[in-house]
């Protein structure tokens, strides 16, 4: 009896693998043409200070297949990375932030706010990385002080010291650093001394429960002491509700992104909601 439960266990554990394998593969192709046939395109996510002013916009890539359906970055970029994909996605990435960045730039963009692309780890480690960026930013016009990257842990922690050259590379041409999912990788505090990044993205995971949860509430804490004492930026993300919301002003933090404040939305709506005037858009009522 037992002997057939294992059975049937390694039986489903097979299909289950096999069902994953063969989903994998769909996207996969599905993916490879997706560039082509302009199935991707960027939506944008305010963030903002304490008193809710602007201070940028993370781009955050869709993908709409032709049936309408869309399927979620958590679910395709590692797909990507995984078939050497995700060089040429994120090229897309970089060219259509840009682009976008070239069109708002000029008037609509209030000083200082930026726009903030997230790149992997894959991507950044890749040796024409810098030359690629330099370029697509000379080509577009894209003014680099207006440009943020988004790097997670993982995209650092291959090699320090390549990476800390090419952040200093950007930052040289005027480009800031953000560290996405903070605390979430294998933070070390010694390699974060290392690196000159501007800004800690605190991890929405810590976010979430930070009223109800003390290890959670007591990590936001530690991460805006690192920051002040390091003289980095900090920004939590996924910020939904107003108690998370005051419980980080209570503890010094002063950049925000989440639902709260505003979900992603298209660069027409991003125009419409926070970049156009307050009066400009009731009189076109
Ligand atoms: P991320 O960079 O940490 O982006 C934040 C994610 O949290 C986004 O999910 C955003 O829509 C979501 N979010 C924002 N506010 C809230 C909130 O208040 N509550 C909750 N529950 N979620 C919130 P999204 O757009 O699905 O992206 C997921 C991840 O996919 C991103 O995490 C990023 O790692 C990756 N990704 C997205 N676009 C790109 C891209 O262009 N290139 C690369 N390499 N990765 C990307
Ligand atoms: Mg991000
Ligand atoms: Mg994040
Ligand atoms: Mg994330």
């Amino acid at each position: 009896k037992a002997k057939d439960t294992g059975r049937d266990a390694i039986k489903f554990f097979d299909a289950s693998i096999q069902q994953a394998l063969t989903q994998r593969n769909v996207i996969e192709s599905a993916l490879k043409r997706a560039e082509a046939l302009q199935q991707f395109h960027l939506c944008y996510q305010p963030q903002m200070d304490a008193r809710g002013k602007l201070i940028g916009a993370e781009a955050l890539l869709r993908w709409t297949k032709e049936d309408g359906t869309s399927v979620p970055p958590s679910v395709f970029i590692p797909v990507a990375e995984d078939c050497g994909l995700i060089e040429s996605i994120g090229a897309w990435v970089i060219k259509a932030a840009c682009s976008q960045l070239v069109q708002w730039q000029m008037q609509l963009l209030p000083p200082n706010v930026h726009i903030a692309i997230n790149v992997s780890a894959k991507q950044f480690t890749h040796v024409n990385f810098v030359s690629e960026l330099l370029m697509t930013l000379s080509v577009t016009g894209a003014d680099p002080h207006r440009l943020k990257i988004e790097l997670t842990e993982s995209a650092i922690l291959q090699d320090i010291r390549a990476a800390r050259e090419k952040i200093l590379r950007l930052k040289a041409a005027g480009i800031q650093f953000s560290l996405d999912d903070f605390g979430t990788g294998y933070s070390s505090l010694a390699y974060l001394k290392q690196l000159p990044v501007d800004q800690l993205k605190i991890d929405q995971s810590f976010v979430r429960d930070i009223h109800s949860d003390e290890s959670d509430a007591a990590i936001v804490q530690a991460i805006l002491a690192i920051c002040e004492s390091l003289n980095i930026e900090a920004i939590a993300e996924g910020v939904e509700t107003r108690e998370q919301l005051q419980f980080l002003l209570k503890h010094g933090c002063r950049r925000f992104q989440g639902y709260l404040l505003g979900r992603p939305v298209s660069a027409e709506q991003f125009v419409e909601r926070y970049l156009l005037p307050r009066t400009n858009k009731k009189r076109s009522r």
